[in-house]
């Protein structure tokens, strides 16, 4: 089966081709691409997907797509696993909108163009959060007034369920452990960060909340904050509108404002040529991931590993031997010379008596994406 998987945003789509013929556990990518300014100088997300579909007419020799899978960040709490899409489930990704006010609208053009590029193609949606509706009440409440939750759905949601999902999956079997007696805490490092407690195989608290602004400090954005920072300011200078607010901790904060630069790569350097402010941004990465670790094993009634993924948790060594220093209350040892060691496999790179193993495994959310969308066709 040759399964589209598209990620639509609000200015650019991004989209892979897999060939999930055979084993769905084995698809082949086909073809991919990235395709930027809509709105500016593409008109709209129909031209997008008709450049598309022009690029993929040689890779594809002629073949059809035979199924179209999306991401779609914020289900809310209605949808907990991937759908078909239809008139009814596209009016709810609307409708969800309030919630992610960057991203579900953009799904919901994405699929609109994509409904007019195939038509009569079966399209599914993929749930950014849907890995994180086992969340029990006590974990994904605020302790606010009610009305804020039952008017408005203030709750934690969660993000990159996708790729923890995945992840978890691998993990366990790596391990040779039954999915639903696993128990781990898998660190989604990338631009944006998160960081899962797992128990039994399925989601039992993530660092992100609302939105994905909460947890774990991140490349632009500051994660957890005491509210009242917000408030003080903004009654205290009124040009700190609740939008520029916004911008500020989703695209000023983070690594970017402590060490000026938002790339982790850069920052180590930094850090290794002696900068101050590229350390102290790292110790308070390190430190605030640290701080989640041993919250998740408490969570979890005990890990059974520590998973690292992502853009930052595949490649950067010396970001995982940092958090790696301050785990050791918990017995948890990082091998520096496995460490060290880049691989496209999932690999250990904790010590032979650390506590718990150590892994560092690729995540790969569009396989996942075209995995769900085989099998939610299939029946
Ligand atoms: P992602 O969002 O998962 O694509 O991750 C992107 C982030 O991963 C970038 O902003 C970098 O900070 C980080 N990254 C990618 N490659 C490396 C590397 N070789 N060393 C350190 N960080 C990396």
């Amino acid at each position: 089966m040759l399964v589209l998987v598209i990620n639509c945003g609000s200015s650019s789509v991004k989209y892979q081709v897999r060939d999930t013929e055979g084993s769905i556990e084995d698809t082949q990518v086909i073809a991919k691409g990235l395709i930027e300014n809509i709105g500016t100088k593409i008109p709209n997300h129909t031209e997008a997907l008709e450049i598309m579909a022009k690029n993929l007419e040689e890779p594809l020799h002629g073949k059809t797509i035979d199924a179209i899978g999306h991401r779609v960040v914020q289900g809310g709490d209605i949808f907990t696993e991937p759908v078909l899409i239809d008139e009814d489930v596209l009016q709810k990704i609307d409708d969800l909108s309030p919630l992610a006010p960057l991203h579900n609208p953009a799904h919901v053009l994405g699929i609109k163009a994509a409904t007019e590029t195939y038509p009569g193609v079966p399209q599914v949606a993929v749930f950014d959060n849907a890995f994180h509706s086992t969340m029990p009440e006590h974990v994904y409440r605020y302790a606010v007034p009610e009305k804020f939750y039952t008017d408005y759905g203030v709750r934690r949601y969660g993000a990159h369920g996708t790729s923890h999902d995945y992840v978890t999956g691998i993990a366990a079997e790596f391990l040779g452990i039954n999915r639903d007696d696993f128990n781990g805490i898998i660190a989604h490092l990338g631009n944006g960060a998160s960081i899962t407690a797992v128990q039994g195989g399925k989601c039992l608290d993530t660092s992100m909340g609302y939105t994905p602004l909460a947890g774990l400090v991140m490349g632009t954005r500051s994660g957890d904050i005491d509210p009242s920072v917000l408030t003080a300011l903004m009654m205290r200078d009124p040009e700190l509108t609740p939008a520029k607010m916004d911008h500020i901790l989703n695209k000023e904060s983070g690594l970017l404002a402590i060490a000026g630069n938002n790339d982790m790569r850069a920052v180590v350097e930094a850090m290794e040529s002696g900068d101050e402010r590229a350390k102290l941004a790292l110790d308070m990465t390190s430190y605030r991931l640290a701080k989640y670790i041993g919250g998740y094993h408490v969570a979890v009634g005990g890990a059974q590993a520590l998973v690292f993924t992502a853009g930052i948790g595949e490649n950067s060594s010396p970001f995982r031997a940092l958090v790696g220093e301050r785990l050791g209350a918990l017995g948890i040892k990082l091998d520096p010379e496995l460490n060290s060691v880049r691989s496209d496999a999932p690999q250990i790179i904790s010590t032979e008596d650390s506590a718990i193993p150590v892994l560092v495994i690729p995540t790969n959310e569009e396989k996942a994406i075209a995995e769900a969308t085989v099998e939610v066709v299939n029946s």
